[in-house]
């Protein structure tokens, strides 16, 4: 591991992060409409086209640190564990669509189709190219995760949404290139993680739904740093 390496890839992230509460904002917006076009709190519009979208700092009046950290963590996680191969700077940009869909889900109990296929493909496609012997056990875990979370969603009262759906076959596909025991460590954290958050919200006796796409997105990040 060289640390040189750990440190870029932990910039990287904390100055991708840094851009990511603006759109994460305008896209916490219930199912089926527009992406937000102005701050709730202060009014005030988002400039239009590109410029509305590209900030780097707080959404508007408000937001944290949150995905500063969590892209820093990753970066530097994923380089720590994974060393100077072909494969770092794939899984440091799918880290941006992942956070984004971490923070919609915590904002809105939403995981768009956009952003998970962005991850699917944006991630999936590089991996195939890198290691096309990868790809039959790579589709494979995507199937039979996605079949598996379809029955479950099916089942009444297991709050298990679509979005989850889709994009636990997406993550099980990526996971797919870096082996089975990274699927089964990804899956395993993700219902730790989730088992967590219920086991906490009911001593607080707090009933109220939890998102699983973060527990699904950290537990991926654990599936390819842990194996
Ligand atoms: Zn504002």
């Amino acid at each position: 591991m060289s640390s040189q390496l750990v440190i870029l890839a932990t910039l990287f992230g904390a100055a991708a992060g840094a851009f990511l509460p603006r759109i994460a904002y305008r896209l916490t917006v219930p199912f089926g409409d527009r992406a937000r076009s102005s701050c709730a709190r202060c009014d005030r519009p988002f400039p239009p086209g590109a410029a509305g979208w590209i900030h780097a700092g707080p959404a508007c009046c408000a937001g944290g640190a949150g995905p500063v950290a969590a892209m820093s963590l990753a970066g530097g996680l994923l380089a720590a564990q994974l060393g100077p191969v072909p494969q770092l700077p794939v899984h440091l940009l799918a880290a941006i669509p992942g956070v984004l869909l971490a923070m919609i889900d915590l904002g809105c109990l939403r995981l768009p189709d956009r952003l998970v296929g962005t991850l699917a493909l944006g991630a999936g496609v590089p991996l195939a190219l890198l290691a096309p012997g990868r790809i039959a056990p790579a589709l494979a875990a995507g199937v039979l995760v996605g079949a598996g979370y379809l029955a479950i969603a099916m089942l009444p009262g297991r709050g298990l949404g679509l979005g989850d759906v889709k994009l636990g076959a997406a993550l099980a596909f990526l996971l797919g290139f870096a082996g089975w025991p990274a699927v089964a460590v990804g899956l395993g954290t993700a219902h730790l993680l989730n088992g967590a958050a219920a086991t906490w919200l009911l001593v607080r006796r707090r009933a109220q739904p939890i998102p699983f796409g973060p527990a699904l997105l950290a537990g991926a990040l654990a599936g390819l740093t842990a194996v």
